[in-house]
């Protein structure tokens, strides 16, 4: 067990500050119990916490850090930037550099707006797709997460497609009853909505590879399918790419799977871990947004020019020739030692990955909605997330997220996470074997 007692004081002295000692829920190690790791530094795929102790890191700050923590070009982007000041409230050219490195890979963005979190993207092209449809029926899937705006605080009821129940309180249910919750990877509740719903619904949101209920990947035709049924009944498409958009591939889900969506959400992996998101698509559509149209979203901090250095720095490097094939090699190493380990052990425990993105679950079946998720075994997850915790391998802490990869992670890094595993799965009589 390593030692974690400044740790402790500190979270102690945290939760006299702050509901839960937090201020965002997951990090309160609610899901895995125990004392959350304060965190002092972050160097390449390595962070350090407040008693000295050293992790492998996979949680990558949920995401943002494609090039690891505190990568050096980042680092002097940002000092330079700020150093010119942190903020105006005005145009800055930082904010047109990082928009054409963004539409360079993705040009579905025929125009964008940035804000500073991804939950303001998916609240704002919301709005937007509302605005522009005329309609006030949004569409969303069973375990996908587009932040925490009151629309999108809905999930689905017992199986099935139902109204949308409120899944926090505070939510008007007024407004819960306009997003129509449907499964993931199942079209067929999809259609019967939009029949039920005819021309009511304005857009379909979804996470072209859903990446908060572990990682799910959508089956066969689902997303165009899914495409399809929307546009034939005159809906916008909004894919939110705040996880895969520059993860999956440069160009994002769009790219590796043909599609062009009306509108795009990204996220913190545009800021390299400063607080930046940003939404766009068709001109048609956006310019619907004041000052041009009649659709107020506004942002003191949007396009700050500090963030907006950090994310031009971060996207030029991942311009580079090799960055995804390297990602996709260290993902392929994991993977491959993991199903090794989990052949030897005979243990039930399922590794889900895409490129840089991988999910584990513990369950004998195939995860590919909702249902299936809740069905693994969340405890299990938790006594594996503290052997890994203790052999200095640091996951995501809850069995419901994803772990991320970076450029900055070696074969090395991979190879004893991989022994860590290992010794985790295998001294833990209390994670289920296959009989
Ligand atoms: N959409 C997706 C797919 C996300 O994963 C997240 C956050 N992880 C959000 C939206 C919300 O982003 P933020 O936490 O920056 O508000």
């Amino acid at each position: 067990m390593s030692e974690v007692r400044r740790s402790r004081r500190l979270f102690e002295n945290a939760q006299t500050r702050f509901p839960g000692g937090v201020n965002s829920p997951v990090r309160a190690f609610g899901g895995v119990g125990g004392t959350p790791r304060v965190l002092v530094r972050g160097e390449g795929p390595r962070v350090y916490d407040a008693d000295g102790n050293c992790y492998i890191d996979y949680v990558a700050s949920w995401g943002p850090l494609i090039l690891g923590h505190s990568h050096p070009r980042v680092v002097q982007a940002i000092d330079r930037a700020a150093a010119d000041g942190t903020s105006f409230g005005a145009l800055n050219p930082h904010e047109i550099e990082l928009a054409e490195l963004i539409v360079e890979a993705m040009p579905s963005l025929e125009l964008l707006r940035f804000v500073s979190s991804g939950t303001e993207a998916c609240m704002s092209a919301i709005r937007l797709a509302r605005a522009y449809t005329g309609r006030e029926m949004v569409l969303k899937f069973a375990g996908c997460y587009h932040g925490h705006a009151d629309a999108m605080l809905v999930q689905t009821g017992s199986g099935g497609l139902t109204f949308g129940v409120p899944s926090s309180a505070g939510v008007p249910a007024a407004l819960a009853a306009l997003t129509i919750v449907a499964p993931y990877n199942d079209t067929e509740p999809v259609e019967r909505a939009f029949r039920q719903h005819d021309g009511k619904i304005a857009c379909v949101i979804v996470e072209p590879i859903a990446a908060n209920m572990g990682l799910v990947l959508p089956e066969h035709d689902f997303l165009h399918q899914v495409v399809d049924f929307a546009h034939r009944n005159g809906a916008l498409i909004v894919f939110d790419e705040v996880i895969t958009g520059f993860r999956v591939a440069h160009g994002g889900a769009q790219k590796v799977f043909g599609i062009t969506p009306d509108l795009t959400c990204l996220g913190k992996i545009i800021g390299a871990g400063m607080p930046v998101g940003a939404f766009g698509g068709r001109a048609d559509i956006m310019r619907r947004l004041a000052p041009s149209g009649d659709v107020y979203q506004a942002g003191t901090l949007s396009g700050n020019p500090v963030a907006m250095a950090a994310g031009a720095a971060q996207l030029r490097e991942l311009r580079a020739p090799g960055v995804y094939e390297r990602l996709e090699a260290l993902g392929a190493a994991l993977d491959e030692g993991l199903r090794r380990v989990i052949r030897e052990l005979g243990t039930q425990l399922r590794v889900y990955r895409v490129g840089s993105i991988f999910g584990l679950f513990f369950t004998a079946q195939h995860v590919r909605d909702l249902v299936t998720v809740m069905q693994s075994d969340a405890k299990a997850y938790a006594k594996f997330f503290h052997a890994m915790l203790d052999q200095g391998v640091a996951l995501a802490p809850s069995a419901y997220e994803v772990g991320f990869i970076s450029t900055a992670h070696s074969a090395a890094d991979i190879e004893d996470t991989v022994a860590a595993v290992h010794a985790a799965l295998s001294t833990r009589g209390a994670v289920t074997t296959a009989t």
